[in-house]
């Protein structure tokens, strides 16, 4: 059986299928006859939770951390809550009923009196509680359990979804994944590219039509998925994966040879990065610089609001490692696909134009100001510049600006280190910014062009929606004549124009966009050799000539065409 999905992440993967089956378990009432046995089956489900819990709890703190563990230490308690116990107890004896039934019932009045409460600790509790009933209900029915680190090694991961920190947390203990849902700039995709896992997404409902244990393959370049292929299908893919491979090593050639194109234009190769640890692969592979540090995936992956002390420290380590080469900084862009457990966001029609981002920071400017003075002292040990996201107005612009100026003073009254030569830009990637770009331009020291954005604001198609996939393109000319207003609208004020979004790694748009005039491109990390092949084989003056021909075709197809 072959599966065609959106390609999220290049490479080859073969091996045996893991399904996640994200359902949560359908529970249905059932009148019983020996109350004592039903508590019994409470009893047992609740004990083998608790098993589980220690070990995930031992597991979570050796590997990934103390503040992490925590949160199953949090299950725990739940799990020996007396008046939890004895409320599922009371409800069986007196509804006799079955105890999956009534761990189901109980927990949900729990579950609405958390997440009616006004404190906002106390309301995400709610998903803990969640979490626990649901295990032990899982338990009582001896449902296998699924845990994203305990996938064994070589299997491909079969789910309908996985959020960002799923993909985070999987690092390096799957080689594949493939989701029913999701595009390919969705964060999940982003990560999958960054740790080098191949992955496949956006191909539907195809679950049910899999079995854990199938031989399956990936390839993450063209999307395609092969359910217990043929022996001869296997050795394609093997010779495939092989010349894979050895293009890959090939490129290695590149580490330590700068980007410049034929006709001697220096440009800059940067890497996009979410947490520290991607700073590996930024080093492997060879990055100029930090293009776009995801500041947001620092708050992901605390418990709490990451303090000025923990940022600064995480900002500083940063601009260390990369020693004095520039490290661009984005401020919190949280909402849209990217969400905290314990900071609610409020429930919107339409997230990605929400209460998100820039617009979240400037009414949050508690929030804000921590970060900004993290970040501020941080550029006294580097060549840290900050960038605001989302912005689509000069009053955006400017607001956030006197927030930093603020910041500023404030250190400066402590006494406390700052470079006060840091650069600050801003991302272009909302259309209203893209036009007005001239006019911003003269308020910031450079800007970075974000394509996964830009496009679905431009083209008023969902990034994450796979269903949009072919309408979901950078080649739109809408999208391109926009990319090279804002690069000439930067030019003409002096200042230099990036792009961080997925399209600068795109090794087939690269020589357009050096026509177009670029100055840095941005990109997942394992993409920055391939696009230095590129850089250092066009002629940028030659892409130039061809720039007004290719944005005057009517039609994406017309573009991919030409390009
Ligand atoms: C973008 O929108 O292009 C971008 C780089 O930001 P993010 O993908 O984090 O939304
Ligand atoms: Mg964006």
């Amino acid at each position: 059986m072959i599966i065609k999905g959106i390609s999220a992440s290049p490479g080859i993967s073969m091996g045996k299928a893991i399904i996640k089956n994200s359902q949560a378990t359908q529970i249905i009432k059932m009148q019983i006859g020996s109350v004592d046995k039903e508590i019994d089956r409470l009893k047992q489900g609740i004990e083998k939770s608790r098993f589980e819990i220690e070990k995930i709890y031992e597991k979570t703190l050796q590997t990934i951390g103390e503040e992490e563990a925590q949160i199953f230490q949090a299950h725990l308690l739940i799990l020996e809550d007396v008046t939890l116990y004895d409320d599922m107890v009371g409800f069986i004896q007196r509804e006799a009923v079955n105890a999956d039934w009534a761990v189901q019932t109980i927990a949900k009045q729990y579950i609405t009196l958390f997440e009616n409460m006004a404190d906002e600790y106390m309301s995400a509790r709610a998903a803990d509680i969640k979490d626990v009933s649901q295990r032990i209900i899982r338990k009582i029915n001896q449902i296998e359990e699924w845990e994203v680190s305990e996938v064994g090694d070589a299997g491909i991961l079969f789910a309908e979804d996985l959020t960002p920190s799923d993909t985070a947390n999987m690092a390096s203990s799957i080689s594949g994944f493939v989701t029913e849902i999701g595009g390919k700039t969705s964060h999940t995709a982003i990560i999958a590219r960054t740790l080098e896992i191949p992955a496949v997404v956006g191909v539907g409902n195809m679950l049910p039509t899999i079995q854990s244990g199938d031989y399956v393959i990936i390839d993450g370049e063209t999307g395609i998925v092969v359910v217990n292929p043929a022996e001869e299908t296997i050795n394609i893919y093997k010779q495939k994966k092989q010349t894979y491979e050895e293009e890959k090593k090939a490129l290695t050639q590149l580490i330590g040879v700068p980007s410049v194109t034929l006709d001697g234009k220096k440009i800059e190769i940067s890497a996009n990065m979410g947490t520290v640890d991607d700073l590996a692969g930024v080093l492997k592979f060879d990055a100029e610089g930090i293009g776009l540090f995801r500041t947001e995936f620092i708050y992901m992956e605390s418990d709490h609001l990451p303090t000025e002390e923990e940022q600064y420290e995480t900002y500083k380590k940063v601009a260390e490692t990369m020693q004095g080469k520039p490290v661009v900084i984005r401020t919190l862009d949280i909402g849209g696909d990217k969400e905290l457990s314990y900071f609610k966001l409020p429930k919107e029609m339409n997230p990605f134009l929400g209460y998100r981002a820039i617009r979240l920071c400037l009414d949050q400017t508690e929030i804000f100001m921590t970060q900004l003075r993290a970040l501020l002292r941080a550029s006294a040990h580097g060549n840290i510049k900050i960038m605001f996201p989302m912005i689509s107005s000069v009053d955006e612009l400017r607001s956030a600006k006197v927030l930093l100026e603020e910041a500023r003073q404030s250190l400066i009254k402590e006494g406390v280190a700052y470079n006060p030569e840091m650069e600050v830009g801003m991302m272009i990637e909302v259309p209203s910014a893209a036009i007005i770009s001239d006019i911003l331009a003269k308020e910031v020291d450079f800007f970075s062009i974000g394509t996964n954005d830009l496009i679905q604001y431009t083209t008023a198609v969902d990034r994450m929606n796979e269903k949009l996939t072919q309408l979901y393109t950078p080649y739109h000319p809408a999208v391109l004549r926009l990319i090279k207003q804002v690069i000439d609208n930067g030019h003409r004020a002096d200042i230099w124009v990036g792009m961080c979004g997925e399209t600068a790694g795109d090794a087939k748009l690269i020589p357009v966009l050096l026509g177009m005039g670029l100055d840095e491109f941005s990109m997942s990390p394992s993409a920055i050799l391939k696009a230095r092949s590129v850089v250092n084989t066009t002629d940028s003056k030659l892409a130039a000539c061809t720039i007004g021909t290719l944005l005057n075709q009517g039609t994406a197809e017309a573009v991919m065409g030409l390009v």
